[in-house]
């Protein structure tokens, strides 16, 4: 069926007109009842130019994705997953109908739905920029509010990235891409928020995607290295363990630390071959180093794992064949968890790292004093080190806050000895911060003063500035 001008035209006036919506299927999204894809691009295009003609015209694109809708259809199947997007639909209908002052004033409004879990809703005739926020600020509250799905409590947010006329906009397509950009910036910057597009973040954007393209390849292409930083024991003042720190040694920008392409990483799913890259690679480069300084060589090698690693049920028996295939003990690796990551995600950790648990590995918290855990969250994991975080040293110990840090980490050191369990102080960079380390019984210590991560052929040769108590 083919639809007129008039048609489209007449049903588009009355999506807020208040009077009976002329039914014209095409210019409708079948799920919710909204404008079409279609019918928007075709509203929008309007907009556009009438705006070029009249640029007092002001309006605005808001473009809504809802957070994590995938796990919503894999729990409880698409039925549900479309009885919620109906429901989500009709909350941005009436979200963004005019019923304040700000909307009033603004008759030219209207709401699609853009496929998926992607909406739409156009402003028009704004007088000031900021009404457009002021309208996310109530959709992202709205949609916040619970939904019920089959007797079950369901909790959605959603991103939004707003555009405004004022960027001189000549067609519809250049406005929703750019909506669609501040969108994504806005799930980058942490999910359930909404951001206004600048054009900084194409250049941010552009170069996201390119470093996930090129991280795919890494793997395979042997750019990705591992090196190793010494932890040490207080009391006997030896190297007993070691911590592996991935490095990405790009063709063009040389070498990367984690901090830029990890976060990449875990979003795009990455972190999952990269994870397992690493861990395998661990094993194999600790095995050899036992066999190079036998019976001097540390005993554990240590691995950073991310909160998506956990997320995987297959990951104790993969960790088993790669413990196995190096020829490793099972208590020769420890595997670290952030702590701000084994709080979020309670129950699926818990899982996990009780069959890593029973495995043999030992567990341990990074960064602990920074992820506020409840103590009590805590003691339900079966930890065997903290790994206090380094803001507890660095300059802390000579500011004003100094001594209370110290009392902190004191405290933090007699809990962890009374539940038994081991505590590693990161981040050790003077020997003034070594001796306190010492003088409040600590059982070992990581820092750049102990050694600075390296490639593992140089621990053999590595001496660690230490005085042992009890020597002078
Ligand atoms: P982390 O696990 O807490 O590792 C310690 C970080 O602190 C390392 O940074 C290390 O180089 C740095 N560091 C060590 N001693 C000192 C010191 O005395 N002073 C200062 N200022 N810094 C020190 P790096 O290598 O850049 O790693 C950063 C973070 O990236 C790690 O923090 C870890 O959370 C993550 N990461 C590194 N490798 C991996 C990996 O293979 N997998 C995963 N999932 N995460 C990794
Ligand atoms: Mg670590
Ligand atoms: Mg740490």
């Amino acid at each position: 069926m083919v639809e007129t001008d008039t048609q489209i035209l007449r049903v588009l006036d009355a999506d807020f007109g208040g009077e009976q919506p002329q039914e014209a299927p095409a210019v409708r999204d079948r799920l919710t009842g909204m404008l079409s894809r279609e019918a928007l691009l075709g509203r929008l295009a309007r907009t556009v130019e009438r705006a070029a003609a009249q640029p007092r015209n002001g309006f605005a694109l808001l473009y809504l994705d809802l957070d994590r809708f995938k796990l919503v259809n894999h729990a409880y199947g698409h039925e549900a997953g479309d009885a919620l997007l109906r429901q989500v639909g009709e909350r941005v209908r009436t979200t963004s109908r005019a019923t304040d002052a700000v909307l009033a004033a603004t008759p030219g409004n209207a709401a699609a739905r853009l496929g998926g879990d992607e909406f739409v809703v156009l402003l028009e005739q704004l007088s000031r920029p900021e009404e457009a926020l002021a309208v996310a600020e109530r959709l992202l509250g709205a949609l916040a509010a619970d939904y019920w799905i089959q007797g079950t409590r369901v909790t959605l947010s959603a991103s939004i990235g707003i555009v405004h006329s004022d960027g001189g906009y000549r067609n519809a397509s250049d406005l929703l891409r750019d909506a669609d950009t501040a969108m994504y910036a806005a799930k980058a910057a942490g999910r359930g928020r909404f951001a206004v597009f600048d054009s900084s973040m194409t250049q941010r954007i552009r170069l996201r995607v390119d470093t996930e393209r090129e991280l795919r390849t890494a793997i395979d292409a042997e750019q990705l290295a591992l090196v190793y930083q010494p932890i040490v024991n207080l009391q006997s003042g030896l190297v007993v363990g070691i911590e592996a720190l991935v490095r990405w040694q790009h063709p063009a920008k040389g070498m990367m630390s984690p901090a830029d392409f990890l976060p990449i990483a875990v979003e795009s799913g990455l972190i999952k071959p990269l994870g397992e890259w690493v861990t395998r690679k661990a094993c194999r480069d600790f095995a050899r180093l036992r066999q190079h300084m036998g019976a001097a060589a540390p005993e554990f090698v240590s691995v950073n794992v991310s909160r998506r690693q956990l997320g995987d049920a297959a990951l104790p028996q993969k960790i088993a064949a790669m413990l196995h295939e190096a020829e490793l003990e099972p208590q020769h690796l420890h595997l670290e968890i952030t702590e701000s990551e084994l709080v979020t995600d309670f129950a699926v950790a818990k899982q996990t790292l009780e069959a890593l648990k029973a495995l043999g590995v030992a567990l341990s918290v990074d960064d602990f004093g920074t992820g506020y855990s409840s103590l009590a969250s805590l003691h339900e994991f079966p930890i065997d080190i903290f790994k206090l975080d380094r803001s507890f040293m660095a300059s802390s110990m000579r500011s004003a806050q100094g001594p209370a840090l110290v009392a902190v980490a004191h405290a933090m050191i007699l809990l962890a000895r009374n539940i038994n369990v081991r505590v590693v102080a990161e981040g050790v960079e003077t020997a003034e911060q070594l001796a306190l380390l010492q003088s409040l019984q600590c059982d070992m210590a990581q820092g750049y003063f102990l050694g600075r991560p390296m490639p593992i052929e140089a621990l053999a040769t590595h001496r660690v500035p230490i005085q042992v108590q009890g020597e002078n």
